[in-house]
C-alpha cells in the first residue's frame, strides 16, 4: 500500500509551504535548500500539505482503482455519503441526481452518515452523561484521534472510546444488508482512508474516496445528471446529523447545551485550536473540567473538496441541505430506527503509537539560538517559520526536521554575508587572473629568450670546428653539431639528415665502446675528462666530456686529429706546454750551457710563431 501522502520531487519548487502547514512538523527540511521529505510515521493525514502546495506536488493516495475493481466485482455494494456533498456539489441540481450517479457508477444503495452522526450523538450524550469524573475528547475526527495517539499518547484514556461515524454507519448498513456487503465511503476528507484500513470484518470498509475522486469517477464512466432521474437517499434517514459539517456541528445534532455558562463541553475546530485544546487539556484539565469536542475542520475545507475557501457560502449550501432533507422527515419513524442501532456496539479501543521525541539540553538550544542570532529572551520571533516561537524551532533544529535556513532573519544574514563571501572571492579572481596574464606574458617572453638563446647556441655549435655533443643519462644524443656528425662518418650523416642534430639517437648505437666507457664515467661520477686521446679506426680524436646537470646531463668535445687546423693548434698548444714546463729546465740547461741553450728556445719560439701565422692565415 502506498503511503497516504507523497512528494514528487520533480515537481517540487522548495517552497516549503507544506513545511510551514504541517501541524506535526511530518516534514522535514534539510540543510542546503534540499527538497523536503515526508515522515509518514508522524503523519496525522490532515492534508494541510496537499492544500498547501500550489504546485501539486504532494498527493494523497489515490483510491480510483480501487473504487473501480469495486464496482466491477458485481458484489452488492453500499456507498456512504459525507453531508459534506451539499458544499461540493453546487453544481449539480439536485442531490436526488447526485444519488442516480452514484448509483449508476454500479452501487445499489446510497446511505447517509448523516444517520452515524445521529447515533453517535446519543452515545455521547448517554457517555457525558455519566462520565464519573472523567472528562472527554470526541473521537469523532481520524485526524484528531491520529494527533493524540502520536503526539498526546498520555490522553488516550480521555478519548471518547467510540467509533467515528464511517465505521458506525458500515455498522449499521452490515446490520441491514449482511455482512458479505461491500462499502464505499465517500467524503471530503482524507484520513478516512487510512482509517479505513484499520478495521475488519464487520466494520470494514472496502473503499474510501474523497469527492474529488468521485468527480473524476463520474468522467471515466461518462456518468452526467442530464439524463439521468431522481433517486432517494436509502433509510435510515437522518434528522440533524447533516448539521455535522458546520461549527458546532456535532453539538447541534446531539442537541447538546451551548450556553456557556452551563455547557459541559466545549466545541473546537481548526488546526490550531486543535493542537491549542489538546495542550491545554493536558495541562489544565482539572481546572477546567469540561469535556472538549474537537474537529479538524477538513468537513467543508478538506483536501478531498475540489473547491477552496468560501466557507460562508459552503455553511449557507449545507444548512439549505439539511432543510430540504428534514421537509421528509418522519420523527417516529426516525426515533425507531434510531434505538434499534443504539443497540450496535459502536465501541472502540485506541492505540499509541508515540512520535515525541526527547527535548534537546538547553545548553544545545542556547547553542542554536546563538547561531540564530537569538537568545532565550529574545525568543518570540515572527513565526514566518510555522513554529509558535524561536525556542520550538530550535528544538526541532536539534531533531534535525528542519534548517536554520527556515529563520528569514537568518536567511537574511546568511545571504549578505554570502554575498560578501562571494564579493571577497570575486576579487581574488580577479587578482588570480591578473597574475596569471602577468605569468603568461613573463613564460611567453622567457620563452622567447630562451629560443634566441637556443638559436644562438646552435648558430654557434655549427660554426665550431671541434666536435660537440650533448647527451642525457640514458646516451641519448640531446644535441650534436655538424662537425660531430662529420667525424663520425658516412652513416652518422645519413641520420642527420633524417634526424637533424642526430636528436634522440643512441650514442652506443654511434660511437664504440671505449668512447661510450668515457661519457658513463662522466655522467655516473660527476668528473670531467680533458683532452684524452682516443683512436677510433684510423681517426685520432682528442676527447674532452664533462658534466653538465650532475648525472643527467654530459657535453663532449671532439676534435679529429687529423684536421689541419687542429694539428698545427695541437702542436702549438703542446709546444707550449713542453715549453711551459720546461722553461724552468731550458734554464737551468742556459746557465749550464750558455749561449746554446738560448738558440734553443729561439728555435722553439720561432716554430710557435709559425704556426700561430699558418692559423691566422686558415681562420681568415
Ligand atoms: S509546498 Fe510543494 S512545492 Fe513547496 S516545498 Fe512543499 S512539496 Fe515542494
Ligand atoms: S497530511 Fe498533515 S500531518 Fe501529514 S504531512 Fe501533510 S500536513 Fe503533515
Amino acid at each position: 500500500m502506498d503511503p497516504l501522502i507523497s512528494l514528487d520531487s520533480q515537481v517540487c519548487t522548495r517552497c516549503y509551504a507544506c513545511f510551514r502547514a504541517c501541524p506535526v512538523k511530518a516534514i522535514h527540511v534539510h540543510t542546503g535548500g534540499s527538497i523536503p521529505d515526508i515522515s509518514i510515521q508522524r503523519c496525522i493525514g490532515c492534508g494541510d500539505c496537499v492544500m498547501a502546495c500550489a504546485p501539486k506536488a504532494i498527493k494523497y493516495r489515490s483510491s480510483v482503482n480501487d473504487a473501480k475493481a469495486l464496482f466491477e466485482s458485481g458484489d452488492k455494494i453500499v456507498a456512504m455519503l459525507s453531508p459534506s456533498i451539499a458544499a461540493e456539489f453546487d453544481d449539480i441540481s439536485d442531490y436526488r441526481k447526485l444519488v442516480t450517479m452514484i448509483k449508476a457508477l454500479g452501487v445499489q444503495h446510497v446511505n447517509e452518515i448523516s444517520f452515524a452522526i445521529d447515533l453517535l450523538a446519543y452515545k455521547y450524550l448517554s457517555l457525558l452523561n455519566d462520565f464519573k469524573g472523567r472528562y472527554y475528547i470526541t473521537s469523532i475526527d481520524p485526524v484528531v484521534v491520529s494527533y493524540i495517539e502520536k503526539f498526546h499518547p498520555n490522553l488516550i484514556g480521555n478519548l471518547a472510546p467510540l467509533v467515528s461515524p464511517m465505521i458506525a454507519l458500515t455498522k449499521v448498513v452490515r446490520e441491514i444488508h449482511g455482512p458479505e456487503v461491500r462499502v464505499i465511503y465517500i467524503g471530503p476528507e482524507i484520513a478516512t482512508k487510512d482509517e479505513a484500513l484499520k478495521y475488519e470484518g464487520i466494520e470494514k470498509v472496502d473503499v474510501a474516496i474523497t469527492f474529488e475522486e468521485l468527480r473524476q469517477l463520474f468522467k471515466e464512466y461518462s456518468i452526467d445528471e442530464s439524463n439521468l432521474e431522481y433517486s432517494s437517499i436509502d433509510g435510515p434517514l437522518s434528522y440533524k446529523g447533516s448539521l455535522y459539517p458546520l461549527r458546532n456541528g456535532f453539538a447541534q445534532a446531539a442537541d447538546m447545551d451551548e450556553n456557556l455558562l452551563t455547557a459541559s463541553m466545549f466545541s473546537l475546530e481548526g488546526k490550531k485550536a486543535m493542537v491549542d485544546a489538546i495542550t491545554e487539556f493536558e495541562s489544565n484539565i482539572a481546572t477546567i473540567q469540561r469535556h472538549f469536542c474537537i474537529t479538524f475542520g477538513n468537513n467543508l475545507n478538506g483536501p478531498g473538496i475540489t473547491r477552496r475557501g468560501d466557507l460562508l457560502y459552503k455553511e449557507h449550501l449545507v444548512i439549505k441541505y439539511a432543510n430540504k432533507r428534514l421537509q421528509n422527515f418522519f420523527r417516529v419513524e426516525w426515533y425507531d430506527n434510531l434505538q434499534h442501532f443504539l443497540e450496535l456496539d459502536l465501541s472502540r479501543a485506541f492505540t499509541a503509537d508515540d512520535q515525541r521525541l526527547p527535548t534537546p539540553s538547553q545548553e544545545r538550544i542556547r547553542e542554536i539560538l546563538a547561531e540564530l542570532g537569538k537568545t532565550e529572551t529574545d525568543a518570540e520571533g515572527c513565526l514566518e517559520c510555522g513554529y509558535a516561537n524561536c525556542i520550538e524551532f530550535a528544538i526541532d533544529i536539534a531533531n534535525g526536521f528542519t534548517a536554520p535556513e527556515m529563520c528569514i532573519s537568518y536567511a537574511i544574514k546568511s545571504s549578505s554575508q554570502y554575498e560578501k563571501s562571494l564579493h571577497d572571492l570575486n576579487e581574488k579572481l580577479a587578482q588570480a587572473r591578473k597574475s596569471l596574464r602577468e605569468s603568461e606574458e613573463k613564460t611567453k617572453h622567457e620563452k622567447e629568450s630562451a629560443l634566441q638563446a637556443s638559436e644562438l647556441t646552435n648558430a654557434m655549435l655549427e660554426k665550431l670546428r671541434a666536435g660537440v655533443v650533448i647527451v642525457d643519462n640514458m646516451l641519448k644524443v640531446v644535441k650534436a653539431n655538424t662537425t660531430f656528425t662529420n667525424i663520425l662518418g658516412e652513416e652518422a650523416e645519413l641520420i642527420n639528415e633524417v634526424v637533424p642534430g642526430l636528436v634522440g639517437a643512441d650514442l652506443n648505437r654511434l660511437i664504440p665502446n671505449n668512447f661510450i666507457t668515457l661519457f658513463s664515467y662522466v655522467l655516473t661520477d660527476n668528473e670531467s675528462i680533458e683532452n684524452r686521446d682516443i683512436k677510433i679506426g684510423e681517426n685520432l680524436l682528442n676527447v674532452s666530456i664533462f658534466p653538465i646537470v650532475k648525472g643527467k646531463v654530459a657535453g663532449g668535445i671532439i676534435r679529429d686529429m687529423r684536421a689541419p687546423e687542429v694539428q698545427r693548434a695541437e702542436v702549438i698548444n703542446r709546444i707550449t706546454e713542453v715549453i711551459d714546463r720546461n722553461l724552468e729546465m731550458v734554464q737551468k740547461i742556459g746557465f749550464l750551457l750558455g749561449e746554446g741553450a738560448t738558440d734553443i728556445e729561439h728555435m722553439l719560439n720561432s716554430i710557435i710563431e709559425f704556426y700561430k701565422g699558418e692559423n691566422k692565415k686558415l681562420s681568415s
